[in-house]
């Protein structure tokens, strides 16, 4: 199964994630954690990062690791884009993370617990 890193920065200015350095989280990622591969997106849950999920997200063998707001509000944000790909959004392909309220150090653990789960 391979692991896809979708990065939301929520504009880049919303205050839930001013402690957060996307462009530090985004390289300690790609150095440090097991992927396949990331992609950092200024606002996922915006008719263009609609648009990028419907055309990214595959039926098999990808799971989505998004780090963005709270996992209840990803699942109802990103439901639409994942159904526009023709997948259904489930707990073996869609994985969230919540990043806001961390800082940098915090956010990079979050996921990095949240890929260790999928070991499990
Ligand atoms: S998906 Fe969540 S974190 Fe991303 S822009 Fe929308 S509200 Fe902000």
């Amino acid at each position: 199964m391979k692991k896809a890193i979708l990065l939301c920065a929520c504009s880049f200015a919303c205050p839930s994630m001013k402690d957060l350095n996307f462009a530090e989280l985004a390289e300690r990622i790609r150095l440090e954690l097991p992927h396949d591969y990331m992609l950092l997106h200024p606002r996922l849950c915006e008719s263009n990062g609609e648009a990028m999920l419907a055309d990214l997200v595959k039926k098999d063998g990808v799971v989505y690791l998004t780090a963005a707001c709270k996992p209840e509000k990803q699942y109802k944000l990103f439901r639409d884009g994942f159904q526009k790909a023709g997948v259904e959004m489930n707990e073996h392909n869609f994985k969230p993370v919540w990043i806001q309220f961390k800082n940098t150090d915090q956010a990079f653990e979050e996921i990095k617990k949240a890929l260790e789960e999928l070991e499990k």
